[in-house]
């Protein structure tokens, strides 16, 4: 009986499991590789590749490859469509889940079953739900959607007496992530997380890449324009630039061979024309580091590198020299989410509660036997000193509210602002606009602002509905308290009690954006009607 964590990164993925001398194991994929481009490529007649050869179709049939899907978790508009077929980002997640644990269950002979996700800690409900379904759709039973840094930190092996304060810098392929992590007596607990989720490798590749298209336009003389406008030659530099970036972190210069020229590019070049990105990376760091200052964080014991980027020497240096006194340390960059993953996953089921729901999809599918036998060998404290990690999180995104205010104007009013600590609780003292209103319309914003106020434009809708029905004939300004209340799992529940009669009434909290049952359902088979 295993239990699998599978780090679903943006760029590349990774699945890994606790052997039996209880050290956490990657698996590689049929290619031999213990990573998989997380890019899928269509085919005519239902045909679906993943990973190298799926990545190696860019510069053949562009069109019809998926990358950096991620980005679109949890969000409704997006579809991919190939040979008159639509794929919602739920259902080419679950595609690569497919591969990864077919793969993966080939490779150990026995079927992956069992799996927790990791996801960003920035990502709202929205994007967890989502990374749910995707391992739904792809006939996984999901025991928990866990946060990379945190899957990092339980990896890393942070198992100390002494409480600890880590920065967890992740520069992925597609997304920067930095996490604030306190931990304590097997607990870990979330401090601050930011970042920027639409900043990675990629953007250093796509300096190499143009870069290169200067250098060579200028010794051919074709015009730039048209080098961008062909979707092929552009696939092909987008392979070459990440392959020459790679190469720059371990020497001092590379040749890329494009368009009939030659370009070489030295680490020193590298470094100049990417300082910007890597200074954003310090100026988010900043900015997270003050968030959790605000919450009384005043020293780092240490910053965790993890994310393949961070094998450009450049980051490791320009760390060590904006934090002199934090010790900086690699935390095997490609492997550590998957790994922390599949330890977190053990350790759940080794402390399960057991309930008749737990053998049907709810929970680990695991005997009595088997659990006794997991926490005999359990890590964090053997034997009979065998405890469970305890995850403490925050909330990532502000939850808000539209509101008549006394300006007599419609106002989105942050009511939990991000980084507060979960589960947690929030009441709002409202009242009804006009006399005897029986329902109040509640729409509900996530966004990731610091302001009380908020702009539309940077808030998501999350929720759109009505309390109701209110006691009959109340007055204008009848007070109303609306509670907020988000449990330890990031879930949403709001209740509005008129005070005076005690009326309370709950609403469901219905996300938008998320797959309805029929259309997941709708979903996995399409899904299941492809040949992965
Ligand atoms: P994500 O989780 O966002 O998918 P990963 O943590 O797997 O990303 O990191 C992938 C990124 O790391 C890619 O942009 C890849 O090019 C980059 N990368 C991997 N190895 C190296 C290396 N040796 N030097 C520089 N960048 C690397
Ligand atoms: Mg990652």
């Amino acid at each position: 009986m295993k239990i699998f964590g599978i780090d679903l990164g943006t760029t590349y993925s990774c699945i890994a499991f606790v052997n039996e001398y209880g050290a956490a194991e990657v698996v590689p994929n049929a290619e031999s590789q213990t990573t998989t481009p997380s890019v899928v490529a269509f085919e005519e007649g239902g045909t679906v590749s993943v990973g190298d050869a799926a990545k190696e179709t860019l510069n053949t049939d562009p069109d019809n490859v998926c990358s950096t899907i991620k980005r679109q978790m949890g969000k409704r508009d997006f579809t991919f469509y190939a040979f008159d077929q639509e794929y919602t980002p739920e259902a080419i997640s679950a595609i690569i889940l497919k591969k990864i644990a077919k793969d993966a269950g080939e490779a150990l002979g026995e079927e992956v079953k069992d799996v927790v996700i990791t996801c960003p800690a920035y990502f709202g409900l929205e994007e967890r739900e989502a990374t749910k379904k995707a391992g739904i759709a792809a006939g996984l039973n999901v025991l928990a959607i866990l946060n990379e840094p945190t899957a990092a930190a339980i990896s890393y092996g942070i198992k100390t007496e002494e409480p600890q304060t880590v920065m967890v810098y992740d520069l992925g392929g597609g997304t920067f992530d930095v996490t604030i992590i306190k931990v304590e007596n097997n607990s870990i607990r979330v401090v601050a997380t930011g970042g920027d989720h639409m900043m990675g490798g990629k953007d250093w590749d796509e300096k190499i890449s143009s870069y290169v298209i200067e250098q060579s336009c200028q010794a051919n003389g074709e015009s730039v324009d048209s080098v961008y406008a062909d979707n092929e030659l552009m696939g092909d530099l987008e392979l070459k630039s990440e392959k020459a970036k790679k190469q720059l972190s371990q020497k001092d210069s590379v040749k890329v061979k494009f368009n009939g020229e030659t370009v070489e590019i030295s680490r020193s070049q590298f470094d100049q024309f990417t300082s910007d990105l890597l200074e954003s990376t310090i100026t988010k760091t900043h900015e997270t580091m003050l968030e959790a200052e605000k919450k009384g964080v005043d020293h780092y014991d240490k910053i965790l590198l993890v994310g393949g980027s961070t094998r450009m020497p450049q980051v490791d240096a320009r760390l060590k020299q904006e934090f002199p006194n934090i010790p900086v340390e690699f935390c095997d960059p490609d492997q550590s989410v998957a790994k922390g993953a599949a330890m977190y996953g053990l350790n759940m089921a080794a402390f399960a509660e057991f309930s008749e729901k737990d053998n049907n999809g709810d929970g680990p599918t695991i005997t009595k036997e088997e659990q006794e036998e997991l926490r005999r060998n359990v890590f964090f404290g053997t034997g009979s000193q065998a405890k469970p990690i305890t995850i403490k999180n925050v909330i990532s995104q502000c939850i808000a509210v539209k509101l008549i205010c006394e300006d007599n104007k419609e106002h989105i009013v942050n009511q939990i602002f991000k980084n507060t600590e979960i589960p947690c609780e929030h009441v709002l003292h409202a009242g009804t606009h006009q006399a005897n209103q029986t329902t109040v319309a509640i729409e509900i914003f996530e966004n990731a602002s610091t302001d009380e106020y908020v702009n539309e434009d940077l808030c998501k809708a999350l929720v759109d509905g009505e309390l109701g029905p209110l006691p009959a004939g109340l007055p204008a300004g009848a007070p109303i308290d609306v509670v907020f209340k988000i449990d330890e799992n990031g879930l949403l529940s709001i209740d509005a009690e008129h005070k005076p009669s005690g009326a309370v009434k709950h609403l469901e909290v219905n996300l938008q954006n998320a797959l309805s049952k029929e259309e997941l359902q709708e979903e996995i088979a399409k899904v299941n009607a492809l040949h992965i």
